[in-house]
C-alpha cells in the first residue's frame, strides 16, 4: 500500500515537471504519434497559464496530450497624465493593461522637467570696465522664471604705443599707449630711461708723472656733461709689500687677491721701488682697511680671497 502511494506521487511529480503530459487514453496503440499542430484548449490570462491540446493523427490511437503556454503578463499601455509635471513640480503617469478582461493599473512618478531657460534680451554690452547684463528667461508655458547673467568687463586693448616724448640723455622719454576698443580713451604713459651719454675720447688736464696720478676728462657730445677719470703714474706696476716679506703685485685700476687670514700690514710700492703716497686709494672686499701714520696699510679681519684694489684719487 505505502510503495503504491509512493509510485503514485512519484508519478504526480513527473507529470508537474514535464509540461506535456499524457492525458488518461483508452485506446493508446504501441506505436510512435504523429501529433497534430495543435489547438489552444485554453487562453492564457496575464496572471494564469494556458493549454495548447495536440492529439495523434491515427484515426485508431486516442493519445492525447497538451503544452502549458505561460501566464502573458499584463501589457500596458502608453500610459497617460494624471498630474503633469512642471518645471520644479513632479507629474504622475497611470498605465492600464489593455489585455482583454484586465483590470490592472500601475502609476508611476515623472521627475520635475527643470526651466529650460533662453536668451530674453542682452542687457548692456560689456564694455572695458563694465560688466555686459543678459536676461534669460523659461521658455516652458506658464512659467515666469527669469534670470540675469553678466559677463566679465573685457579689460582695455592697448595699441603698440607712440613714443610721445624723446628719451635724451638728460631727461626720460615716455610713451603712451592708448585702447583701441570703440568708445574707450583710456590711456597708459610708461616712462623710457634717459639714454647713456655720449662721451669724447677725453682731454688730459692733469699729465701723470712716474710716481702720480693723472686726470682725464671725458665730455658727454650732446649734452657737455663732464667724468674725470684718473690717469695712472706712468711707471706703475704696484706691489704688495706685506710683512711676510711674499709681494703681490696690484695693475692700477685692477685687482689682486690675498690668500691668507689674519690681520695684515702691508705697503703700496711701485715696480720701481718708489713707495706710494696719499693720492690713491685702496679698498677691499669682505675686510676693512686702514692707513697708519707711517703710511702703511692695515688690512682688518682678512678673510681667505679677500681681494685688494687700487684706484686713483682724481683731484681737482
Ligand atoms: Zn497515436
Ligand atoms: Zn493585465
Ligand atoms: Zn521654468
Ligand atoms: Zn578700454
Ligand atoms: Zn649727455
Amino acid at each position: 500500500m505505502r510503495k503504491t502511494l509512493s509510485a503514485l506521487l512519484t508519478l504526480v511529480l513527473m507529470l508537474s515537471l514535464f509540461s506535456v503530459s499524457a492525458l488518461a487514453a483508452t485506446r493508446v496503440k504501441n506505436h510512435e504519434h504523429t501529433l497534430d499542430e495543435g489547438t489552444v484548449t485554453q487562453e492564457p490570462t496575464c496572471y494564469t497559464r494556458g493549454w495548447i491540446t495536440y492529439v495523434c493523427t491515427d484515426p485508431d490511437c486516442d493519445y492525447v496530450c497538451r503544452e502549458a503556454i505561460p501566464a502573458t503578463g499584463h501589457n500596458l499601455d502608453d500610459g497617460a497624465y494624471l498630474v503633469v509635471p512642471t518645471c520644479s513640480g513632479m507629474g504622475e503617469m497611470i498605465y492600464h493593461c489593455q489585455n482583454p478582461g484586465c483590470t490592472y493599473l500601475t502609476t508611476h512618478i515623472v521627475p520635475y522637467l527643470g526651466h529650460r531657460m533662453e536668451l530674453d534680451e542682452v542687457i548692456s554690452e560689456p564694455s572695458c570696465t563694465h560688466p555686459g547684463l543678459t536676461r534669460y528667461v523659461c521658455a516652458r508655458e506658464g512659467c515666469h522664471a527669469a534670470t540675469i547673467i553678466d559677463f566679465p568687463s573685457l579689460g582695455h586693448r592697448l595699441d603698440e604705443g607712440v613714443l610721445s616724448v624723446e628719451p635724451t640723455c638728460t631727461s626720460s622719454g615716455s610713451i603712451v599707449y592708448s585702447c583701441t576698443r570703440e568708445g574707450c580713451d583710456y590711456t597708459k604713459t610708461q616712462w623710457v630711461a634717459p639714454l647713456p651719454h655720449t662721451w669724447d675720447e677725453g682731454t688730459i688736464t692733469i699729465e701723470p708723472t712716474e710716481h702720480t696720478w693723472g686726470r682725464r676728462i671725458y665730455t658727454c657730445t650732446v649734452c657737455g656733461a663732464t667724468t674725470p677719470v684718473a690717469v695712472p703714474p706712468l711707471s706703475a706696476i704696484f706691489r704688495l709689500a706685506l710683512h711676510s716679506g711674499v709681494h703681490y703685485s696690484v695693475d692700477p685700476d685692477m685687482d689682486t687677491t690675498i690668500r691668507s687670514d689674519g690681520e695684515l700690514n702691508f705697503q703700496i710700492i711701485f715696480d720701481d721701488g718708489w713707495i706710494a703716497g696719499d693720492d690713491f686709494a685702496v679698498t677691499a672686499n669682505n675686510a676693512q682697511i686702514r692707513q697708519e701714520d707711517d703710511g702703511t696699510f692695515t688690512i682688518c679681519h682678512v678673510e681667505a680671497d679677500t681681494r685688494v684694489s687700487v684706484t686713483g684719487i682724481v683731484r681737482e
